[in-house]
C-alpha cells in the first residue's frame, strides 16, 4: 500500500468539509491550505531505483488523501498524473472526490471505457449532495465505484444509486465541535446496501454518536475501534 499526494492544499467545497482535518493540521503549522502546490512526490509512481525498478511498489495506491484529485487548481497538472497512472498498470489507484461534478473536465482523452486499475470514491454527506452527486456518478463510465458517506450528517436514501457500487463506507465526524452521527442512520444505510447486495463498512463513529436516543462522546483514539466493535460490516454475497 502506498500514498501518493502529487499536490497539497485544498479548498472547502461542501458541508462535509467544515471540520476538514487537512485545514486543522495546516492551521497548527501556519500553512495556508488554500495555496495549492505541487509536492516533491509529484512523479512518485514513475521514479526508479538505480536497477531500473520502480521505487513505488505494486499494489494499492491511495491518491490525494490530503487534497482532492479533481480540484480546479490542479487542472493543468492532472494529465501528467493520468499518464503516470496509465504507466503503472501493476498498481490500483484509488481516490476520493467531493468534486465528481467536475468529472468531464478532469478526464484523460482515452478514458471513455474507464481504466481497469482506477477506483473512484464519490463522497456525500447529506441528501442534497447525495442526490446531486450520485445522480451524476451513476451515469459515469468508471470500472470500480465506491461511495463514502463520511462525515454522515443526516439520514440519507441512496438505494437507487447503488446498482454498480462496489462498497459504501460510512463514518462520523471527528472534532470537538463535530456534528453528531446518529447510529440509526448507519443501520439504515447498511440495510439499503444489504438489499442491493453491496459491500458496506462502518469506518468510524463520530466524536458525538447518538445511539438509542442517547448522545455519547467518543475519544478520537476510539472512533475506529468502536465502529469495528459494532460488527455490522457487510460483505456481498456472490
Ligand atoms: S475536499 Fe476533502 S481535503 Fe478538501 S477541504 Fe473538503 S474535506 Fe478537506
Amino acid at each position: 500500500m502506498s500514498m501518493w499526494n502529487p499536490w497539497r492544499g485544498c479548498k472547502k467545497y461542501s458541508e462535509g468539509c467544515l471540520h476538514c482535518y487537512i485545514h486543522k493540521g495546516d492551521l497548527k503549522r501556519h500553512i495556508n491550505t488554500q495555496d495549492i502546490t505541487k509536492t516533491k512526490d509529484f512523479y512518485k509512481p514513475i521514479e526508479k531505483l538505480k536497477n531500473g525498478q520502480y521505487k513505488m511498489k505494486s499494489g494499492m495506491v491511495y491518491v490525494c488523501f490530503s487534497t482532492d484529485f479533481f480540484i480546479e487548481e490542479a487542472d493543468a497538472w492532472r494529465d501528467e498524473c493520468w499518464k503516470m497512472i496509465k504507466e503503472r498498470q501493476d498498481c490500483t489507484f484509488l481516490f476520493l472526490t467531493k468534486r465528481i461534478d467536475r468529472w468531464e473536465v478532469c478526464l484523460p482523452e482515452d478514458w471513455p471505457e474507464g481504466y481497469d486499475h482506477v477506483v473512484v470514491c464519490c463522497t456525500v454527506e447529506n441528501q442534497k449532495n447525495a442526490d446531486h452527486k450520485l445522480s451524476i456518478f451513476k451515469t459515469l463510465p468508471i470500472k470500480h465505484k465506491c461511495i463514502t458517506a463520511q462525515p454522515l450528517l443526516e439520514h440519507i436514501e441512496i438505494e437507487k444509486y447503488l446498482d454498480d457500487i462496489e462498497l459504501v463506507v460510512v463514518g462520523g465526524e471527528s472534532d470537538i465541535a463535530a456534528r453528531p452521527l446518529n447510529y440509526d442512520w448507519v443501520l439504515d444505510l447498511r440495510q439499503q446496501c444489504i438489499r442491493k447486495n453491496v459491500n458496506f463498512e462502518f469506518r468510524q463513529c463520530g466524536t458525538y454518536t447518538i445511539k438509542d436516543g442517547k448522545m455519547y462522546k467518543v475519544q478520537t483514539k476510539d472512533l475506529i475501534k468502536k465502529a469495528k466493535s459494532a460488527h455490522i460490516d457487510y460483505r456481498r454475497v456472490t
